[in-house]
């Protein structure tokens, strides 16, 4: 989704560029030029573009076109302009330092600005989300685990013929004892934490509560002690 948005943004800001840059075009000088600070042949003389130049007028009205000289905007009049030829090879290009053909208006500095935020903006939002959704498959993955170790058999069962003990569920199938015809389950607690031992077989088990006095190895019945945790 954010991919998708992403692109979006992206070819919006292409067309605000690629609108922005038609309307000013490229001319030549046919004369030096008078640069002026204002629509006025009377304002301040901000340089004089000589003969030749090739140079972006944004045309304003009859007489006036709109320039960038040395980074400042600048008027001239556009009648001594003319489209530049195709080749662009009658260029003399000086008052137009090479880098400068496109030196940015302050307009041109804004919009740079605006896109290059928009891009640290976008990048900030998909590593946040990227974390987020991380942080996600990691809750998850702990939250699996706890539930799979959770997860033990509940009784203790102990045959009365092999004294085989082992924890289920519930009560493991009776066949296959090696002492008797089938193994004789007896339920003798529930699994917890406390531990038990019988002094007469020796058995130990971690229980909930005391193990049931059921038939003991050792003979009679088991004999339960709590051992210290
Ligand atoms: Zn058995
Ligand atoms: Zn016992």
């Amino acid at each position: 989704m954010i991919k998708n948005i992403h692109l979006k943004i992206v070819l919006l800001l292409a067309c605000i560029l690629a609108v922005h840059g038609v309307y000013a075009k490229s001319f030549v000088a046919i004369e030096d030029v008078k640069v002026r600070a204002e629509k006025d042949s009377k304002s301040a003389l901000l340089g004089k573009l000589k003969k030749g130049t090739i140079i972006d007028v944004e045309p304003i009205d009859d007489t006036w076109g709109k320039v960038t000289y040395k980074g400042k905007t600048g008027y001239v009049t556009s009648e001594y302009f003319d489209e530049p030829p195709p080749s662009e090879n009658a260029t003399e290009s000086t008052a137009v330092p090479p880098a400068g053909k496109k030196e940015l208006s302050e307009n041109d500095k804004k919009l740079m600005m605006f896109i290059g935020g928009v891009i640290v903006f976008l990048i900030v939002i998909k590593r946040v989300l990227h974390y987020r959704s991380e942080m996600t498959d990691r809750r998850k993955k702990a939250a699996e685990y706890e539930k799979e170790t959770a997860y033990q058999p509940k009784f203790w069962y102990q045959c009365k013929h092999c004294w085989v003990t082992v924890r289920r569920e519930s009560a493991p199938n009776s066949e296959g004892c090696f002492n008797a015809p089938d193994h004789h389950w007896f339920e003798l607690a529930e699994y917890g934490k406390t531990r038990y031992l019988c002094k007469k077989c020796s058995t130990v088990l971690n229980v909930r509560s005391e193990p049931a006095t059921a038939d003991c190895k050792g003979g009679e019945l088991h004999f339960w002690e709590k051992l210290p945790a």
